[in-house]
């Protein structure tokens, strides 16, 4: 465990937030940033640390943190849904339209490929990077995808390839530098190019639930990123904004749920999307010309 300097800002002052157990059953602090507001597990755990917390059973296996079988059709079709949502709301389909025939993405923190497979689908050159080697096998043998199996910091192309997209879905949050991160995505863009993240959003639901928050996995995710926070971040790195969303009001449905949880579900959701008030968000930034 290792205390860290405010990964966006730098600063080195922090007020606490909450305390919470991993599934592990270890100790980790919340705090918020004084300076900026990004809130981030601090002390942290180091890369090596973390890694015990991305087992093949974080892919497998049904825990409140982590997916009841990744890799079965009903949990593809479900990431697909959402992410196609995104995007139709992002404006991604009518920028796709202007794109010359050979264009090229790479998804940082792919997991098992879905979006890779999805844009390749559509006749994208299209490629993917994770560090977990579960869902890189499966990636690699099930859809036979071209995916590295690397920590997109380390690497190495010589920045000499770019792309026309970069994506960060649902993984900014898991990066132990997301701001590095983010840097190294704006060089390996191809100006006029498009990056999109999607994680979760740190606004009125998460302060409300507090460490009963849905997205407060610990220490799986290491950043909790405001909205606004997180348009300064990229902005500061030289991205325009184009467009963004918020949406999910932490309601879950069950099969067997009541149809007046399912109307209740149904308009909490549609209340938080119309209200901007969604506890995940998704963004889509250009880099200029
Ligand atoms: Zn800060």
């Amino acid at each position: 465990m290792k205390l860290i300097s405010c990964n966006n800002c730098g600063a080195e002052k922090f007020s606490f937030i909450l305390e919470k157990e991993s599934s592990l059953n270890e100790l980790f602090t919340v705090v918020k940033c004084k300076k900026c507001g990004l809130v981030q597990v601090n002390p942290q755990p180091t890369f090596e640390e973390v890694g015990k917390y991305y087992s093949d059973e974080y892919f497998t296996k049904r825990t409140d943190r982590g997916y009841d079988n990744y890799y079965s059709d009903k949990i593809k079709n479900e990431i697909e849904r959402v992410f196609t949502l995104n995007l139709q709301d992002l404006g991604f389909f009518e920028w796709e339209k202007t794109l010359y025939a050979g264009r090229s993405t790479i998804d940082v923190g792919c997991a098992a490929g879905y979006f890779v497979n999805f844009l390749r689908n559509r006749g994208w050159d299209a490629s993917g990077i994770e560090i977990a080697e579960g869902p890189v096998n499966f990636a690699r043998k099930e859809l036979g995808l071209n995916v590295f199996r690397n920590d997109f910091l380390e690497w190495d192309t010589g920045f000499s390839q770019k792309f026309d997209l970069i994506t960060l879905w649902a993984s900014i949050e898991h990066l132990h530098k997301p701001k590095e991160t983010l840097k190294k995505i704006f060089k390996h863009l191809r100006p006029g190019g498009r990056i999109i993240v999607s994680t979760c959003r740190y606004g009125i639901l998460a302060k409300i639930r507090g460490k009963n928050w849905r997205y407060m996995n610990v220490p799986e995710h290491l950043y909790y990123y405001s909205l606004k926070g997180l348009i300064s971040q990229c902005e500061g790195i030289g991205f325009k904004l184009e467009s963004r969303l918020t949406y999910g009001s932490g309601m879950t449905s069950r099969k067997d749920a009541s149809l007046f949880f399912r109307l209740s579900k149904y308009f909490l959701d549609r209340f938080v999307k119309i209200t901007n008030q969604g506890d995940m968000m998704a963004l889509m930034f250009k880099k200029e010309n």
